[in-house]
């Protein structure tokens, strides 16, 4: 572990930060950064920091304050709201109470919070205000952990840090880990730091470089301390080669996701879905393959904080059948069937401990491991997925560190239960409005012309994770860089030609290694072109067959098949056109194989309605651009159209504004908003067209 402090960077932050937040609250932000950017230190919203000083009132009154981390938020990334401030006297003196419930005081740091509208402060609050010094620094480090959950635990920290190390054994976070905290400081005012037995260690200084520091030095401590003893590693017999492990999620993973989604209720969108990210390092790897595998993957979290992220236990699938799909998957639908028999168990032992307004969680698995495979993660979205992944790998690294020196021993199912049902930290799984498809993945074809980009955004903005297909090349890539910085990990590009069996497999594959899965494919990718029939040549007929009808029926099989081995529905959305209805002269090879393709897609929806899956189209009338992008279809069509109606351009656009009943310019946007309205579902609707074309009667479906 580095010392990563440095004078130059410091004083950045205080002319940053400094006049409007002072210069305490500025160096605050910058070690709780410096902190949070080591995953060794802290993960996603683990541990906190805190500083105190003033806070001048609307009197223009100074008084003492306590600036102490808000619950939930990610120290790598934090801003100076980041530390609420509180009123410091008010709160310390709720030291004279014998105990306080978590629910009042919650209300009583609400209650003390100087900008009413802040976030609310760490459950860990009152440890920071008991506690004298100036600058508080408090993580789960991994190589603290790694000693602290052992029989001998106790021991080894004090071999490791020395006698400038204060010991505590656990205690919930709460009133009660704030009170004894203090006493233990009073105690030993003299130490540099305190460890907190199979949950994390404090330091504290006058300025934040030295509380900081402190932290460093005794992690770096415990890592020479644990680098030195003679290590045991786990035995593996047989290594899965990474990429043979990666074939395998993607044949696993569908299976899984199906398996994990829970029933709604609701007919129309009958599946709470799940995000599956795979985990499939070589450390992983030789973790589960090990001879200790299983028996250390079925112990107790590290520390209580990961809890709501993983539950207290992993689900472990004992000699998965890889070689035969159905076994393998009456295996995990067993295996899912008694680990929520388990947890249901588990809940039922302890239900009179739920606290007042605590919802039960779901009985299922966060985590499976599978020897062969790796990891396997769940979340509503891919940031939790993403989230309980980066914590399952620090789990079993530790653990098997651990493992290679003694035994592993986690917290007691007690304390287990009274953490994962715990109402502070509960309210940091978020709200619970989710956006309409944020648990869903879809796969869109011809994504980078103007309607397929267009129908990409609109799926990101309501939430769905979105594999942008299209052919290899600047168009795609540039597409997915657009969409990254704004919607980050919701979204990947994968290159598919729609006319190739074997592209259209890969890119379904690579969609179920990313996300577990897929449940919406919109069908866009399309050609054009313009000549009378006595003029067509054959060649160029036979590449429009290709991309619409053929492109159309490979894209809508692999679909089918995916569908029925995820087993919970799913929907189609075929990107058809006003031609199928109302063909134009000269659009023949176009209108023909488009037909053909609409018809397949109706065909679809009559197989498919047995496995659940609804598939519609949507028919626009001429689209022409998509911001930057512009339409290939009318690069295409859009100056023979011009040449024969003698328009320019805008005139054009003009014309077909002019020849609907509503007058109205049909966008890409607007082609979206009709595939959202299948994709959310909002209509017990399937095999139908919805036109978008501002009224055009001659092309009204029938
Ligand atoms: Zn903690």
């Amino acid at each position: 572990m580095q010392n990563r402090w440095r004078d130059d960077e410091a004083a950045e932050f205080v002319k940053q930060y400094g006049a409007q937040w002072g210069e305490d609250l500025a160096r605050r932000t910058y070690t709780s950064r410096l902190l949070g950017a080591e995953p060794d230190l802290v993960l996603h919203g683990g541990g906190n920091t805190s500083v105190k000083g003033t806070h001048t009132n609307i009197l223009g009154e100074r008084v003492p304050a306590i600036y102490v981390k808000a619950s939930g938020h990610d120290m790598a990334a934090i801003e100076t709201d980041g530390h609420p401030g509180l009123d410091l006297v008010s709160l310390r003196k709720l030291r004279a109470l014998d105990d306080l419930r978590d629910e009042p005081m919650m209300d009583e740091f609400r209650a003390g919070l100087f900008n009413p509208h802040a976030a609310t402060p760490s459950v860990e609050t009152l440890v920071h205000t008991f506690l004298p010094p100036k600058f508080i620094d408090h993580t789960h480090a991994d190589a603290i952990l790694a000693l602290t959950n052992q029989p001998e635990g106790e021991k080894l920290i004090r071999e490791a840090l020395g006698d400038e190390v204060t010991v505590l054994p656990y205690i919930r976070p709460g009133f009660k880990l704030a009170k004894a905290v203090a006493a233990a400081y009073e105690a030993n005012p003299q130490a540099r730091g305190m460890v907190w037995m199979k949950h994390g260690i404090v330091t504290w200084g006058e300025t934040a470089q030295q509380s900081y520091s402190a932290t460093i030095e005794l992690v770096a401590r415990a890592e020479d301390f644990l680098a030195k003893q003679t290590a045991k590693p786990l035995k593996v017999a047989v290594q899965t080669p990474v990429e043979k492990a990666r074939g395998r999620v993607t044949q696993v993973a569908p299976i899984l996701r199906g398996l994990l989604a829970q029933p709604s209720g609701d007919q129309d969108r009958p599946f709470r879905r799940v995000i599956l990210l795979p985990l499939t390092t070589r450390d992983v790897l030789d973790f589960v393959d090990s001879d200790r595998g299983r028996e250390l993957a079925l112990t107790p979290p590290l520390t209580s904080d990961h809890l709501i992220r993983t539950k207290a236990l992993p689900l472990w699938i004992d000699a998965p059948r890889y070689e035969d799909s159905t076994k393998l998957r009456d295996q995990l639908s067993k295996a899912i069937q008694d680990y929520s028999a388990q947890y249901g168990a588990y809940v039922d032992r302890h239900a009179a401990h739920i606290p007042a307004g605590v919802g039960r969680f779901d009985f299922l698995p966060r985590v499976i491991l599978m020897p062969g495979l790796g990891a396997l993660c769940s979340g509503k979205d891919v940031k939790a997925a993403k989230i309980t992944c980066d914590i399952t790998a620090h789990t079993l690294a530790v653990k098997s560190r651990v493992a290679a020196m003694g035994s592993y021993e986690g917290l007691s199912e007690e304390h287990l239960f009274e953490m994962e049902y715990h109402s502070f930290q509960q309210a940091k799984l978020g709200p619970s409005a989710e956006l309409p498809l944020a648990r869903e993945v879809a796969l869109v074809t011809g994504a980078a012309g103007a309607i397929g980009s267009a129908i990409c955004e609109e799926l990101l903005e309501q939430g769905c994770h979105v594999a942008a297909t299209d052919l290899a090349g600047d168009a795609l890539s540039s597409l997915v860089e657009d969409l990254r910085k704004k919607f980050g990990d919701h979204v990947i590009g994968v290159p598919l030609d729609v006319t190739d069996p074997e592209s259209v497999a890969q890119a379904f594959s690579a969609v179920n290694g990313t996300w577990g899965g897929i449940d919406l494919v919109v069908v866009n990718a399309g050609v054009a072109m313009v000549a009378p029939l006595a003029e067509i040549n054959l060649d160029s007929f036979r590449k429009l067959e290709r991309v619409n009808v053929e492109g159309t029926l490979l894209v809508i099989g692999e679909a089918a098949r995916h569908f029925k081995i995820q087993g919970t529905g799913g929907d189609i959305v075929l990107v058809s056109t006003k031609n199928v209805f109302s063909p134009g002269s000269r659009f023949g090879a176009y209108s023909a194989t488009k037909a053909a393709a609409h018809q397949l897609a109706r065909i679809a929806s009559l197989e498919l309605a047995e496995l659940g899956v609804r598939v519609n189209m949507v028919a626009p009338d001429a689209v022409f651009s998509h911001g930057a992008r512009r339409s290939g279809l009318w690069a295409e069509v859009g100056p023979d159209r011009m040449r024969a109606r003698g328009l320019d351009e805008e005139g054009l656009e003009e014309y077909y504004r002019q020849r609907n009943l509503l007058k109205a310019t049909i966008t890409a946007r607007h082609v979206a908003k009709a595939v959202l309205f299948f994709a959310t579902r909002q209509t017990p609707t399937t095999g139908a067209t919805l036109p978008v074309d501002g009224g055009l009667p001659d092309a009204t479906p029938r």
